[in-house]
C-alpha cells in the first residue's frame, strides 16, 4: 500500500489556530495541544471514527493519542454513542443524585478490589486535589511526597517537578503557586526507595501521603522497578502516611482493574479519570472505606461539584467500562506489542539509538540506548530526534503525541489496516530521526 503523503501546510487548521489565538491564550485550552514542543500547526480535528481522526483540512490520521487515553474503544463506538444518546434524551444534568452515577461507582468498585468507596468528580486534577485534601484531613498532617516527572494534574501543590506539559515546556516551577503550597511538597527522584526512606526520617510525623502515578506515563512511559510500589506502600504503612496511587492514566487501561490489576499493591486511596469517562469529563477518587468516611457529608473534609456524577458522562463511562472485557485487553496487548516491534525494527534499520518502554499496553520511545528509570534519564534522551520523527509520521498520516514526554495510546479499534499504515509510515520517520540534529 502507498504511504499517504501530506503537504506540511494545514491551512484550515492554521486559520482556526489564528482565530483561537485571538480569544484563547496560546490558542489552546491545554498547553501540549499547541505543538510548541515539536513546532508546526496543531491539527484541529473535526471528527473521529474507530482508530482515525480527520482534521479541518480533510486529512485522515491513525490516532495514537486517543484523546490522551480515554478513547480506548476508538472514536464513535456505537454502543457508547447509543448510551450517550439515551442519557441525553432524558436530560443533561439534574443536580440531584441519579442511578447512572451509582451504576458507574458499582462497576468501578467491582473491578478494583481496594476501591471500597468512590466519589465522582469531573477531572483528574479534581480527583488528585481531593485525594490529597482527604489524606491531609485524615492524617492531620501537611506534607505530601511526590516524584519528579510524575504528573497529577495542575493541582497547586503537585506542580513541582511535574511531567506532561510541565516537562514538555521545561518549566522549573510555575508562578501562581505560593511558597507555602510548594513548601509542603517534597519532590523525590522516581524509583528511589532510599530517598523516600530518608524523607520519612527527616520529617517524622509530618507526611500525610505519598502520591505516585501507579505506573508513570507523563515523562514518557517509565514503569516502577520491581518492588518499588510495594516498598512505597510499606514505608507509608510504617510511618502512618497514606499511599495514594494515581491511576488517572492507567486505570481501566492497563488491565480490567488498571495498574492494581498488574502489580496487586493495595493503595489507601486511588484516583481515576480518562478511560472511566468514556470521552466525557468524569473522574473519581476512592479507596479505604474508613478513610472515605471522612468526606462530607459523612465526615468533615469538604468536597463537592455541580456537575459531579453527570448523567451523560456517567452513561458514557459505564458503557465503555462494560465493553472492556478480557478480550479487549488481549487485543490492546497484541496491537501494542506489534507496534512496538515495528518501531524497533524501523529504528534499528537506521541505526538510531532508542529504548521502547512499556507498561501493559502503554508505551513510548526514548531516543537513548539506556533504560529510563526516572525523570533525569528521560530528560537526557535526545528529544530533538522525536521532533523529526513526529513530523514525518504526521506527514504520513499518523498522529503521535506532540511531545517526547508522553505515552502513546491505542484503542481496540486499531485494526490491520491501521497497523499497516503505521508500518508504512515508520521507515521514513526512522530516517528523519537518524538525520535529525540538535
Ligand atoms: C491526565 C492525568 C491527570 C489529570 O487529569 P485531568 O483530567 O487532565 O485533570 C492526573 N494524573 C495523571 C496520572 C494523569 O495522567
Amino acid at each position: 500500500m502507498t504511504v499517504p503523503s501530506y503537504p506540511y501546510e494545514a491551512p484550515a487548521s492554521q486559520a482556526l489556530f489564528d482565530r483561537a489565538a485571538a480569544v484563547t491564550p496560546g490558542g489552546v485550552n491545554s498547553p501540549v495541544r499547541a505543538f510548541r514542543a515539536v513546532g508546526g500547526t496543531p491539527r484541529f480535528m473535526v471528527s473521529g471514527s474507530g482508530p482515525y481522526l480527520t482534521d479541518a483540512d480533510g486529512r485522515e490520521y491513525v490516532d495514537l493519542v486517543c484523546s490522551w487515553g480515554p478513547m480506548i474503544l476508538g472514536h464513535g463506538r456505537p454502543e457508547v454513542i447509543a448510551a450517550v444518546q439515551d442519557a441525553v434524551s432524558r436530560g443533561t444534568s439534574f443536580g440531584t443524585p441519579g442511578e447512572g452515577e451509582v451504576a458507574l461507582a458499582e462497576e468501578m468498585v467491582a473491578r478494583v478490589a481496594p476501591l471500597e468507596q468512590v466519589r465522582l468528580v469531573s477531572s483528574g486534577t479534581e480527583a488528585t486535589m481531593s485525594a490529597i485534601r482527604l489524606a491531609r484531613g485524615f492524617t492531620r498532617r501537611a506534607k505530601v511526597v511526590k516524584f519528579a516527572g510524575c504528573y497529577h494534574g495542575h493541582v497547586d501543590s503537585l506542580l513541582a517537578a511535574a511531567g506532561s506539559g510541565v516537562a514538555t515546556f521545561a518549566l522549573p516551577d510555575t508562578p501562581g503557586v505560593t511558597g507555602a503550597q510548594a513548601g509542603d511538597t517534597i519532590v523525590l527522584p522516581y524509583n528511589d526507595l532510599d530517598a523516600v526512606r530518608a524523607a520519612f526520617a527527616a520529617h517524622p510525623g509530618e507526611i500525610a501521603c505519598v502520591i505516585t502515578e501507579a505506573s508513570p506515563g507523563n515523562m514518557g512511559v517509565v514503569p516502577p522497578l520491581p518492588g518499588f510500589n510495594q516498598g512505597l506502600k510499606d514505608l507509608c504503612a510504617e510511618n502512618g502516611a497514606l499511599y495514594v496511587s494515581d491511576e488517572v492514566m492507567t486505570g481501566f487501561r492497563t488491565s480490567k482493574a488498571g495498574w492494581f490489576g498488574v502489580d496487586g499493591v493495595v493503595p489507601d486511596l486511588m484516583t481515576f479519570g480518562k478511560v472511566m469517562g468514556g470521552g466525557f469529563p468524569a473522574a473519581a477518587f476512592g479507596g479505604r472505606a474508613d478513610v472515605m468516611a471522612h468526606l462530607a457529608p459523612a465526615g468533615p473534609v469538604y468536597q463537592a461539584g455541580t456537575l459531579s456524577g453527570n448523567p451523560v458522562a456517567t452513561a458514557a463511562g459505564l458503557a465503555q467500562l462494560r465493553l472492556l472485557d478480557d478480550a479487549a485487553y488481549e487485543k490492546l496487548a497484541d496491537s501494542s506489542t506489534r507496534i512496538q516491534a515495528l518501531i524497533g525494527d524501523a529504528l534499528n534499520k537506521e541505526g538510531v539509538a532508542h529504548t521502547v518502554q512499556k507498561a501493559s499496553n502503554m508505551f513510548s520511545v526514548f531516543f537513548t540506548d539506556r533504560p529510563v528509570h526516572d525523570y533525569e534519564d528521560a530528560k537526557a534522551a535526545e528529544s530533538f530526534r522525536y521532533t523529526a520523527f513526529f513530523h514525518s509520521m504526521l506527514a504520513s498520516g499518523v498522529y503521535l503525541p506532540p511531545s517526547a514526554f508522553e505515552s502513546w495510546f491505542l484503542s481496540t479499534a486499531h485494526d490491520e489496516r491501521a497497523l499497516e499504515r503505521i508500518a508504512d509510515a515508520l521507515p521514513a520517520a526512522a530516517r528523519a530521526a537518524a538525520e535529525a540534529t540538535a
